[in-house]
């Protein structure tokens, strides 16, 4: 696999820059500056520079991201560590040194902080220093980012992502008690990502006039979705059929325009039960005021799939039921998409497992679970060659750095969930996507062969 991950040109390392920036939810997080020789020998210096993401809702195998835990400063959440980390411990072992390939360098941070999860210098400050190099080198090549990753990872890099949007928060990212995190329309009936990005703007703002008719708050949660309090015993439904009628409303036909996408997030919802004996350990859910098994949720699970447009659910249960997701690929890894995030963290070690037990269908793809570019696009090869579908993915603390996006159309991997479209740091990801379409010309396809509709 390694072989497909390599493009060759000396890069010589010349200056790095690292500081605590604020996120879009006000907390510090780490951009570094990367300044490397042009190879044009023009005496001067190309410069990469990148801001890294922070989760909230994260999983446990995720990478470690070092924050100071100093309460003195941002509520702990200060990341002074990470930036003394690039400065002290990165920047000597990289300055006035040359690397020819992402690979290499991203090698080279492994091995100085020498452990699984990156615990010893911060995933935040080595993902920041390898996003950075990455932008570096596609100045050196005279690319964009997207086709400099394209030459990695061997990809066509002309389809425009088919995007997930999250129009209505729920779980950690709002506090209105619905139990599910995100509420995701997915425009696939159209021939251009812009034309698909207009839909959903129409949507939401359909969304936005339907809730405020209902006397409803139209606040908006962590990813620019709205987050109202839906009252009744199955708030969730309300919400599906809500969101339908606001396709509606805009003139588009659901499930056949537009489509639906769940992220339940569900390890914030669910309680381990003890179990005595060996084999994987059972999960209960808390959900709509009940306590329900694995096999209850998915029961639920299926009754949506069968009555609404819903084509994806991501992280439908825990990430430790291993159990209960063998049951739901079981079920219903046929007719949607079963994505998992919690439960593979980006990972291959964690999607090899997935793939040798046939668990899930697909792979959400966010760099900072495991903390190099290079991992990325291996685990990324990892999932297209056991067919699983991928999805570059924003964290619900974001910034202006629109990275994920051009990793989308370099991997070819045709999904991209960027939250709703309100908040710069998610729009950010989609007016970038149109430069590339506009770039692209004739070349751009609209990725929409991955998701399609059940019916009709
Ligand atoms: P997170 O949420 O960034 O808070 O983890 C996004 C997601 O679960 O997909
Ligand atoms: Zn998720």
């Amino acid at each position: 696999m390694r072989a497909k991950l390599q493009t060759t040109m000396q890069t010589k390392i010349r200056k790095v820059l690292a500081r605590e920036v604020l996120d879009s939810r006000g907390f510090p997080t780490i951009e570094v500056e990367l300044f490397i020789d042009d190879p044009k020998h023009t005496g001067e210096f190309l410069r990469g520079s990148a801001i890294v993401p922070s989760g909230s809702s994260t999983g446990e195998g995720e990478a470690l991201e070092l924050r100071d835990n100093d309460k003195k400063r941002y509520m702990g959440k200060g990341v002074l560590t990470a930036v003394a980390n690039v400065r002290e411990k990165i920047a000597p072992a990289i300055i006035d040194r040359e690397f020819s390939k992402q690979t290499l360098f991203d090698d080279h941070l492994r091995q100085l902080d020498g452990t699984e999860n990156k615990s010893n210098l911060g995933a935040n400050a080595i993902l920041a220093v390898s996003m950075a190099f990455a932008r570096a080198r596609a100045q050196a090549e005279g690319l964009p980012l997207y086709r400099s990753l394209a030459q990695i990872y061997g990809a066509q890099a002309n389809i425009l992502p088919v995007p997930l949007m999250n129009i209505l928060n729920g779980g950690k990212h709002a506090e209105n008690g619905l139990a599910i995190q995100e509420f995701m329309i997915v425009p696939v009936g159209f021939t251009k990502f812009s034309e698909a990005l207009r839909a959903g703007s129409e949507v939401f703002h359909s969304l936005k006039k339907l809730l405020h008719t209902r006397g409803l708050s139209t606040g908006v949660g962590d990813e620019g979705g709205f987050a109202p309090v839906f009252d009744g015993v199955h708030p969730h439904e309300h919400v599906i059929s809500s969101i339908i009628q606001a396709i509606e409303m805009a003139g588009y036909k659901p499930g056949k325009d537009i489509l639906l996408a769940l992220d339940c997030a569900a390890s914030e919802f669910a309680d381990k039960i003890e179990t005595v004996g060996a084999g994987d350990a059972s999960y209960n859910y808390r959900f709509e005021g009940k306590v329900l098994s694995s096999i209850e949720m998915i029961a639920i699970y299926k009754k949506w799939v069968e009555t609404y447009p819903i084509v994806s659910i991501e992280d439908g249960l825990a990430e430790h039921d291993w159990a209960g997701w063998d049951k739901i690929t079981q079920i219903l890894g046929n007719d949607c998409q079963l994505v998992g995030d919690d439960l593979f963290v980006t990972n291959t070690q964690y999607l090899k497992r997935g793939i040798e037990k046939k668990i899930a269908n697909a792979i959400l793809i966010k760099l900072n679970q495991i903390g190099t570019v290079t991992e990325t696009l291996e685990t990324m090869k990892l999932a297209a060659s056991a067919g699983f579908a991928q999805i570059s993915s924003h964290r619900s603390g974001e910034s202006e750095d629109t990275f994920i996006a051009d990793l989308a159309v370099a991997t070819d991997c045709g999904q991209i969930k960027t939250g709703s479209l309100s908040r710069t740091d998610r729009l950010a990801k989609y007016n970038q996507l149109l430069r590339i379409e506009e770039s692209l010309g004739t070349l751009a396809k609209y990725g929409t062969g991955v998701l399609k509709p059940k019916r009709g």
